[in-house]
């Protein structure tokens, strides 16, 4: 499988992402890196490289490849960061993440999914990932401030914490709910104490849990 999947994300970088307008050479590298089929369960690896999300258990996906992108690419890492994620799921966002920056938090509330993505990124030798299992709406104080912070659930407004744990020039990409059902795809930055915000597309992601997520 080894050297068809590597065929297959090449074909999936160009057809799915700079086709779509995903022209930042280290993101695209680390798509290629990363066995996304290792990430899907068994009965979907097929569908590992399609244009589309794929459900891996507990009611939860793994995002369309383009979005990873899209959102990696918002987060404008050099390789130096400190990132948290929110919303570990099946740990493919966190390998690319992995091989961007310098280290990762990921939170999990689900304690399955995030044991069976810890293992898999140890696997992949991605050690400068920590998976944490808890409520990653309250973001991850512990190892805060953060110069990128990434949500892969879609939360029904911005969760302060986040915003709290935010370094100065920090990024912080996330689905907010939109009313519609759907949500948009937002950049937040902050810069000498001051908040911008950026919408970059419509999304449809499962929804943030917790304290700060949809009760
Ligand atoms: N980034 C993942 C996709 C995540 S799907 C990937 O690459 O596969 C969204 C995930 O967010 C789910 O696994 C869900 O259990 C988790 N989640 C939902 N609410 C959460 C919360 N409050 N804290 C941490 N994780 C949460």
């Amino acid at each position: 499988m080894t050297d068809r999947s590597w065929a297959e994300r090449r074909r999936m970088v160009e057809e799915q992402l700079r086709r779509r307008g995903i022209h930042d050479a280290r993101v695209l590298q680390a798509v290629i890196d990363v066995p996304r089929h290792l990430f899907v369960p068994l009965a979907a690896r097929e569908a590992s490289y399609d244009d589309t999300p794929l459900a891996i258990g507990h009611g939860q996906t793994i995002s369309q490849p383009y979005i990873v992108a899209l959102m990696t690419c918002a987060l404008e890492l050099q390789g130096s960061e400190r990132v948290l994620e929110v919303g570990t799921g099946s740990g493919y966002q966190s390998a690319i993440l992995s091989r961007l920056a310098r280290e990762v938090h990921t939170v999990e509330l689900v304690a399955k999914l995030a044991s069976k993505a810890s293992r898999l990124l140890v696997r992949l030798a991605c050690g400068n990932v920590t998976v944490h299992v808890g409520d990653g709406s309250l973001g991850w104080p512990e190892a805060a401030p953060y110069d990128a912070v990434i949500v892969t659930a879609a939360a029904p407004a911005m969760p302060a914490p986040l915003l709290q744990q935010l370094a100065d020039n920090g990024r912080l990409v996330i689905p907010l709910a939109s009313g519609n059902g759907f949500q948009l795809l937002t950049l937040v930055r902050y810069e000498g104490g001051r908040i911008s915000e950026h919408v970059l597309a419509n999304v449809a992601f499962v929804p943030l849990r917790g304290k700060f997520g949809v009760r």
